[in-house]
């Protein structure tokens, strides 16, 4: 695997991989790599001539009371793991690489990014959209692979691949859980002990929810609040959102059905988590 730190140097190996007929898969991340993120390594591999996994802990799409400084890094075990896993560069940019002047442009994808984390983090999804439409844009033609996980980042990525006319595929991948269905995420890194023990619960909550729908409950008010509550049962989770909403547009439903999405966002102690789930298993 090779380690690029610039633009230039991507581009250029990209380009000549392209002009030789190979296929290109991309897998943005802000490393401190897990299971999950090389899930998507895994399946970029599989499906392309070319991995590119990409590591940038992105200062937009962080509010300033937020952890950018405190986000757990490790870029030599990050290499160790994007490599095993089948990736074919690792392109680990500084911020003044991608940012060498302060950026006049934002890509915002409206509606999409309003609700939910949009709400709680107002300023997130632009520097998302932003950092991502940057990638597409230095990658070029591609595969792009982002974990449902982020399932509202995984809509906001694909309408703005489509709306702008990139010429990326994006691809969602499942969620990759521990055995007591916890979402892995660089962020359960700030769990204490008892905090790991509680943190299940959001993903318990929307099973529940989820088999509530599959038994007949259409009322999402009464499957909102068995959520809800479910979580509010634990001492150490302090809720921010359970809702059912429409799984393309994120709206929020007047009856509940088989093609919903669950989501929820929960803080443990100062780990904010979030977690979804389809309602279909
Ligand atoms: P992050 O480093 O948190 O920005 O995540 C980079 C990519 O990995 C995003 O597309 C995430 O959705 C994906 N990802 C993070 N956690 C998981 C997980 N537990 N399972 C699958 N994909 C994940």
């Amino acid at each position: 695997m090779e380690l690029v730190k610039t633009i230039a140097e991507l581009r250029g190996a990209v380009d000549d991989h392209r002009r030789a007929g190979r296929s290109i898969g991309l897998v943005p991340t802000m490393g401190f790599l897990h299971r999950g993120h090389l899930s998507l390594v895994v399946a970029s591999a599989s499906a392309n001539d070319i991995t590119v996994t990409t590591i940038f802990v992105n200062p937009l799409q962080f509010a300033p009371d937020e952890d950018l400084d405190a986000y757990p890094r490790d870029p030599e075990g990050d290499a160790e793991k994007a490599a095993a896993a089948g990736s074919d560069y690792l392109f680990l940019p500084e911020p003044a690489e991608m940012y060498p002047e302060e950026s006049l442009t934002t890509v915002t994808v409206a509606a999409l990014s309003a609700g939910y984390e949009g709400e709680s983090r107002p300023t997130h999804f632009a520097g998302v959209s932003t950092v991502v439409a940057k990638l597409f844009n230095i990658v070029g033609p591609c595969r792009a692979y982002f974990g449902e996980k982020d399932y509202q980042q995984l809509m906001i990525v694909r309408r703005m691949a489509r709306d702008l006319d990139f010429r990326v595929e994006v691809i969602g991948c499942p969620t990759c859980r521990e055995a007591d269905g916890l979402a892995l995420s660089s962020r359960n890194k700030y769990l204490r002990d008892p905090e790991r023990s509680a943190a299940p619960v959001l993903h318990r909550a929307l099973k529940a929810g989820a088999h509530a729908i599959r038994g007949g409950e259409a009322d999402p008010a009464k499957v909102r609040n068995l959520m809800a509550q479910m979580v509010r049962e634990e001492p150490l989770a302090r809720l921010d959102y359970v809702d059912v909403v429409d799984s393309r547009t994120l709206e929020p439903v007047a009856v509940c059905d088989e093609s919903n999405r669950l989501i929820g966002a929960a803080y443990f102690g100062r780990a904010r988590l979030i977690d979804n789930m389809a309602v279909r298993r």
